[in-house]
């Protein structure tokens, strides 16, 4: 396939923004990027797609959500609101997780997979938990990821909120899972080890994922130091905080994730670059979750790794980049906080690099030649010159997600003009409402 007429925006190392360029891909991947009259030329008999001028850029990473809280849309909780975040896990998340049967698992990952299409997200790292339907339940998102033709890494919350003979499910449904993976490099779909958060877990139950998992092949993927009370918790049960427990018992380390690490201190952020593992951020979810500001810039600043993710919020990243950039301003009452430059740090450059662990097969998230073709495509007309330099800030002022027109992931087309060609979004929604309203029920909401 030939995609002729774009304005190539690269990202990568060597950030350009190319007029009147065209990209020639094969299977999966990029294979050349050349003028469009030389590509043409070359390629005579390559099916083209025609651009239009749209600019033509890989498509967006979120570094964290979870498809299964799509059915918390609207959701009334009974009662009095919430007052901090255990009450909201307690109260929302957790009865919510316990509702799901596999059917609502599929629609509500579905339900998200359409609008990471629709808003330009390609690639997404996943961390779900249903207690009453474990077994089999990464193997139903990995269908819905399949049916959208989307990129995915997938995991299952290990806990013992729910006793023992679920923890022992959660670890035995990673295991299953990834170990499918592994005997299959070359999908679209990867696994790695879910874990709820340092405070739902014993240290029996840690040691025992400690034992099991293969830190050759995947990492851990956990919750740490969202609220305080995670580290209260850790330091009542083990006398040390979060991150050091964590890393005694190896959950730590260049393919593990931490998400949030928002109630961290100096020495944590030390121990989290020194084991190279990889923090996320979710501007939208601390915010609404009111935990704090997560002190992204000094993890940064100390060379930890820091992604962008957006908690199960909208998988419209250009969101995410907006509330990054607001967050830490209004918070900080500083406007030279959190640059452009530095959301794009973490939304870019660092969740490639996150995405390329998970699928080290090709290049992520640039346009190169032998890089994945994931790509998407956006009708933006800048009303002011537009450069490598101040892209950043054209996207957090300029750029709206409706602008999204089109979607390839691995190659294929999965949206043209605003049209998706595999899923039937209607349809989609129509059956995850009843369902919803099912698992509304069952929770008395
Ligand atoms: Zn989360």
């Amino acid at each position: 396939m030939l995609i002729t007429n774009a304005t190539l925006v690269t990202w990568g190392a060597t950030r350009r923004i190319l007029e009147n360029h065209a990209l020639y891909i094969e299977g999966d991947r990029i294979v050349d990027l050349g003028l469009s009259s030389e590509l043409q030329a070359k390629y005579p008999r390559a099916a083209a797609l025609d651009a239009r001028g749209q600019y033509v850029m890989p498509g967006n990473i979120c570094a964290h959500t979870h498809f299964y809280g799509a059915f918390a849309r609207g959701m009334a909780i009974p009662g009095d609101p919430p007052k901090d975040f255990p009450e909201i896990l307690e109260r929302l998340w957790w009865k919510l997780d316990k509702a799901l049967t596999l059917d609502d698992v599929r629609y509500s990952a579905l339900v998200c997979l359409i609008d990471a299409i629709k808003h330009g997200t390609t690639t997404l790292i996943d961390h779900h938990a249903s207690p009453n339907a474990i077994d089999g339940s990464l193997d139903v998102i990995a269908e819905a990821v399949q049916q959208a033709g989307l990129r995915a890494c997938l995991c299952y919350e290990v806990t013992d909120r729910d006793g023992p003979e679920k923890a022992k499910a959660g670890i035995e449904e990673n295991l299953r899972f990834i170990k499918s993976r592994i005997s299959n490099p070359q999908s679209r779909i990867a696994g790695t080890f879910g874990l709820h958060a340092s405070l739902t877990l014993s240290d029996a139950t840690l040691e025992e994922c400690r034992a099991a998992h293969d830190a050759r092949h995947y990492g851990f993927h956990i919750h740490a130091a969202e609220h305080e009370a995670d580290q209260y918790d850790s330091l009542k049960k083990s006398g040390m905080r979060v991150i050091n427990r964590l890393n005694k018992f190896g959950v730590l380390g260049p393919r593990s994730i931490v998400a949030h690490a928002v109630h961290i201190d100096p020495r944590e952020a030390e121990l989290l670059g020194e084991t190279g593992t990889w923090v996320t951020h979710q501007p939208r979810s601390n915010m609404n979750n009111a935990v704090g500001v997560a002190d992204v810039e000094g993890l940064l600043r100390v060379g930890v790794k820091v992604g962008l993710g957006n908690d199960g919020f909208s998988n419209a990243m250009w969101d995410e980049w907006k509330a990054a950039y607001l967050h830490h301003k209004a918070a900080r009452r500083d406007p030279r906080r959190m640059s452009g430059a530095t959301v794009a740090e973490m939304a870019v450059t660092n969740n490639a690099a996150l995405a390329n662990v998970f699928f080290p097969e090709a290049p992520i998230g640039v346009l190169v030649p032998g890089a994945f073709a994931d790509i998407i495509f956006v009708d933006y007309h800048p009303a002011t010159p537009m450069t490598v330099d101040n892209l950043p800030w054209h996207i957090l002022f300029g750029f709206e997600n409706s602008m999204v027109t089109g979607a390839i992931c691995a190659g294929k087309v999965l949206m043209k003009d605003r049209r998706l060609l595999f899923l039937d979004e209607a349809e989609i929604a129509a059956r995850s409402r009843g369902l919803a309203k099912k698992a509304w029920g069952r929770i008395g909401a």
